[in-house]
């Protein structure tokens, strides 16, 4: 089941988008028959489950965090990610930074962007994102590498688009910025109800679960 939905999504992907596999409470067995399907990039959203996934999982695989990351947490994070897609502070980088340096690691980040503006959720708000970014660039041990965006929760994700739009346009404004140390390559958006709007938005890597794996069990 798996490989097959794995191939069907691979096949309708336009070029130059990736497909993630967003992997929180599968097993090792689903995260591999992914793999061998065809996916490149799982996403986590735990340190402590991507420990065990990965060491775990014997095919290779990009590994990314696309949860939040606690402070105390970076330390391990940063020895078994590949990809940090959700930081959303100054405070969080430098921090990466710090763990990276001791390491001797450029970790590559994308920077989250609150773009429902919604008080309570992760993301840095669209309007502070390029001051944010300026300030990363000074840490050399942090690759700024593009935006990640979640948008609000909402049953139709048509409704998703103006908030995968705004993301996009920033992603340009930054991008034409020409920031030394920034390389805007990659826009996540996009999971498993709403990756085909945030495709034509402009989403280069979208993180796609349920329609993988099936529903979620409960943990
Ligand atoms: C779970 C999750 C996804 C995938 O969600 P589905 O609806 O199962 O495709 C994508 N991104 C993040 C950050 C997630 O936590």
């Amino acid at each position: 089941m798996i490989a097959e939905r794995v191939k069907s999504i691979l096949a309708e992907l336009p070029e130059g988008v990736e497909l993630e596999a967003a992997a929180k409470t599968r097993t090792a067995a689903e995260i591999e028959e992914a793999i061998a399907a065809g996916v490149r990039i799982i996403g986590e959203n735990y340190v402590q489950e991507a420990l065990k996934a990965k060491e775990e999982v014997k095919l290779p695989a990009r590994w990314h965090l696309i949860g939040h990351l606690q402070k105390n947490k970076v330390k391990k994070a940063v020895q078994i990610f590949d990809m940090i897609e959700t930081v959303d502070s100054y405070e969080l980088a430098e921090e990466i930074n710090k763990k990276c340096q001791k390491i001797n690691k450029v970790m590559p980040i994308l920077i989250e962007i609150n773009s429902g503006k919604e008080p309570q959720k992760a993301g840095v708000m669209p309007e502070e994102a390029v001051d944010l970014i300026k300030r990363i660039t000074k840490l050399p041990y942090v690759k700024i590498m593009g935006l990640m965006t979640m948008g609000p929760w909402l049953e139709d994700p048509e409704g998703l688009r103006p908030y995968f739009r705004l993301t996009k346009e920033l992603f340009e404004e930054i991008k034409a910025l020409n920031l030394s140390q920034v390389e805007m390559r990659y826009l996540s958006m996009g999971m498993s109800d709403s990756y085909k709007v945030a495709i034509e938005e402009g989403a280069n890597l979208i993180r796609i679960g349920t329609k993988i794996f099936g529903e979620r069990r409960k943990k």
